[in-house]
Order: structure tokens, then sequence, then C-alpha cells
């Protein structure tokens, strides 16, 4: 296919790196710290495939428009290909290839039997109705058939996707393939297979993190002050939890600006995003904040949870948290980022915080297999061990390392799978 990835790794840090630039340098700065074969690092460098296919679509109106779709499957290693499928105008192949990477050190780092994966459609969701939504959803999955699968390549919902069209993708594979297959895609609806805490996961593991991070820098975490930016999915959980844990939450937000109080805001009187869209504005508090300002407070914990690139060169040295814990993806810039570390902040990074959405992901995915659904209770139980794990693993690199969290996430991860990629050789 034309995409061009190119054998340049930037030496400086551009202002503004694409997904696959930020993937290729946390791999080459992962690779200095690792014993690990260059022929594995230069492998791991390259996605395995990226398929581009014609997605056509007859609208309402009877007139058929073609859309692009794409599927980057980066390494598959350790276990199958896992990733969402995002519908958004500005997908590219290229992004797809840079974020396919941060799954497989995502999945690596969490000891996930996966690879990692992304695709998408370029197209506004917006712009289309329920209907077109389904048939494109449908014949995209039909266009990619070959290359996804329960054991090859397992989709998940991403921007502009959700737990319905992961039930129409599960529904249309299933149809081709002859028999219902429930786990060739994760975050579906859990009457078909889907878990229950898939949707609390990713922020219930930014809290776990939160939660160990406090306790390894000896904050009692009833003393703790919390602000976080973004309250949808991600920062709604993991206010919520943190607060219910006894942490004073002083300030949440969302794309409207944000409610400050000193003495702490009831974060389940608050809406998130999915019980009333930016409906944060509209509760009483006594202070109002903007978002730049929520990033600058004088807390313990910032948790920013909303969008990417938020802490970056201009405001990174204004930060006055001890502790950054990722929600979002890629909230913190490279430069922000050694600036954070000169300055001592333990900044806990994406791959680690937000692992929960794929961690119940693999769960879901196990469910499926066995056919057998797991309760919410056991599945908070298993999130919680595979989160402390995962933290240990990290913790422990630190302190051997002497590395940033990053780093130490980066090295875990990359071990894993440079160790397994030497262990079963290149073929032929
Ligand atoms: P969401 O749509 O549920 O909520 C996003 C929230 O952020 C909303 O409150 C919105 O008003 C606010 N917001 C949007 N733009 C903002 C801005 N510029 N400044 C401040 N607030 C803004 O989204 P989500 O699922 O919670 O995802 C948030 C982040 O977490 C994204 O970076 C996403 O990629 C990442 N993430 C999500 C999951 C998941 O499964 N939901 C998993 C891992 C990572």
């Amino acid at each position: 296919m034309a995409m061009q990835v190119t054998d340049d790794d930037p030496v400086e840090e551009p202002a503004h790196e694409s997904a696959l630039e930020t993937a290729r340098r946390q791999l080459r700065e992962a690779a200095t710290h690792v014993d690990v074969d260059p022929g594995v690092i230069e492998r791991l460098r390259h996605p395995t495939r990226v398929v581009e296919v014609s997605v056509p679509l007859k609208r309402d109106d009877g007139t058929v428009e073609v859309f692009t779709g794409y599927r980057a499957q980066h390494d598959d290693v350790r276990g199958p290909y896992k990733g969402g499928l995002r519908y958004h105008p500005d997908v590219t192949a290229e992004e797809c290839v840079g974020l396919s990477m941060w799954m497989t050190w995502k999945c690596a780092v969490m000891d996930l039997p996966f690879g990692g994966a992304k695709g998408g459609i370029v197209v506004n969701p917006k712009d289309l109705s329920t209907e077109e939504k389904e048939r494109l959803t449908r014949r995209f999955a039909e266009e990619i058939r070959d290359e996804v699968g329960p054991s090859q390549d397992i989709p998940a919902p991403d921007m502009g996707t959700d737990a319905k069209t992961m039930a129409w993708f599960m529904d249309a594979y299933s149809m081709q393939q002859g028999e219902t297959i429930p786990g060739v895609v994760t975050g579906k609806p859990p009457i078909i297979g889907g878990s229950y805490g898939r949707e609390e996961a990713p922020g219930r593991s930014v809290a776990i993190i939160a939660r160990e991070a406090m306790r390894y820098h000896d904050l009692d975490i009833s003393d703790a002050t919390v602000a976080v930016q973004g309250f949808g999915s991600v920062g709604a959980n993991a206010a919520r939890l943190l607060d219910d844990w006894g942490a004073t939450v002083v300030a949440v937000s969302d794309v409207n600006g944000g409610l400050y109080d000193t003495t702490g805001l009831d974060t389940h009187a608050v809406p998130s995003h999915s019980e009333e869209a930016e409906g944060v504005m509209a509760q009483d508090a006594p202070n109002t904040i903007t978002n730049e300002a929520l990033l600058e407070l004088d807390v313990d914990v910032l948790i920013p949870a909303a969008v990417g690139n938020v802490i970056t060169r201009d405001n990174a040295d204004r930060i006055q948290a001890d502790i950054v814990v990722e929600g979002a993806n890629g909230p913190t810039t490279s430069g922000a980022d050694s600036i954070l570390d000169e300055r001592g902040v333990a900044v806990l990074p994406d791959i680690l915080a937000n692992a929960g959405g794929v961690t119940v992901s693999y769960f879901e995915w196990l469910q499926d297999i066995n056919r057998r659904q797991w309760s919410e209770e056991r599945v908070a139980n298993e999130l919680e061990s595979e989160m402390l794990s995962a933290w240990d693993d990290v913790r422990a690199e630190v302190e051997a390392a002497d590395v940033s969290w990053r780093d130490a996430a980066y090295i875990v991860a990359l071990e894993r799978i440079g160790k397994a990629k030497e262990a079963r050789g290149l073929w032929p």
C-alpha cells in the first residue's frame, strides 16, 4: 500500500510529534536500557502489515459513497493483535501504525498475551445516520474479515465507535463465518458476550495507579488532593473511585471549564460526559476554573483525562502537582516530560495507568472463549490484581535502573517483546 514509513527517526524531538514518531522514539529510548538484539529492535520499528480497504456505502438518499478503511497490525509475537477501530476524518495509515505500536507496548507492560493493532475509517461519524453507520460497519467487517478473528486480531471501540458498533461488527463477521464468534471483538454489550465493568475499567486502573503512586510517595490518600481534567468515562470513574477511597477531589472539568472547591467536590453529584454531555459547569461550586489553570493547581495528584498534548514545554514549569497520572492517551509531550522529570514530578504513563481498558478487554475475550460470564465484582478483583502486578514490575524497574516511570514501563514492555522475539527467532 501507499503509506510511507520513513526510516529516519528524528534525532531532535519536533514540537508536534506524530503518533508514529512518538512510538519509535520511545522504542529507541527503551532500547538503550534493554539487552535485546538490534535486529529485533529494527523489526519492531515496522508494522507487520497495514491493510487498506475501500468501503462502499449506500447512503440513505440512495447515492453511493466510498470511504477508506485501515487496519494496522504492529506485532503479534506474544499473541493476537489487539486494538481499537476509530471512525474519524483525521484517520491515516501512519496514525494507525503509531497507535498500533502503542498498543503493543501497553499489552506487554500489562503482560497480556496480545500484540498491538489499530484501525479505522476516514469518516466523520456525525455525518452518518445510525443506519448508515451500521451498513458501513458491516461492510468494513467484511472487507477486513480475513485479517481479524479471535486468535488473529481483535478490534475494540475507539473514537467514534462504541458497543453498538462492535455488536454490528461481531454479527457481520459471525454471519459470514457461519457461527457465532463473540471473541472477534471486545467492548460489546454484555448480552452478547461483552464484559461487565469494561466501561469503567480505564478510570478504575487510573485510580488504582494513582493510589499506589501516593502510597509509594508516603502520601496518605485521605490527606491527598486531586484535580481531574476531563469528566468522561476515564476522568469521572477515576475521580469517583479516588473520592470513595478518601481523597479530596478539589477540581474537575469538561471541555467548557471546571469546578473548584478546596474542601472537596461531591464527584458523584457532578454528571459525567455520558450522564449529561458537558454538564459540569451547570453544577454549583464555590469557584470555577479554566482548564489551563486546573492543570497548574497546587494539588498532590493531577489526572489529565481529556485529550492529548495538554502538558507541554510551555506549562510544564508551572505544574505544581507531585504526581501526574495520565488518564488520557499522550497528555504529556516529550518536551514536558523531560522538564517534569528534572523537577522530580512523578509521571505515571498512559500505557500503564489507563491500561485497565485493554485488560478488561482481555477478560472479555477469555469469557467469550470459555462461554462463561464473570460478575462485575470478579472483573474488578481481577483488574486490581493485574494492575498491582504491572505496578510492581514497573516499580522494580524504576528502582533498579533509576529511570522515570515512563521509561520503566517501556523497558518492562520491550524486555518482554524483545525476549519473545529472540526466543522465537526469525523465520525462515
Ligand atoms: P469521553 O468522551 O467519555 O470524555 C471526555 C471528557 O473530556 C469530556 O468531559 C469532555 O468534555 C472533556 N474534554 C474534551 N476536550 C477537552 C479539552 N480540550 N479540555 C478539557 N476537557 C475536555 O472520553 P474518555 O473515554 O473518557 O477518554 C478520555 C481520554 O482517555 C482520551 O484521551 C482517550 O483516548 C483516553 N482513553 C480512553 C479509554 C476508554 O476506554 N474510554 C481508554 C484508554 C484511554
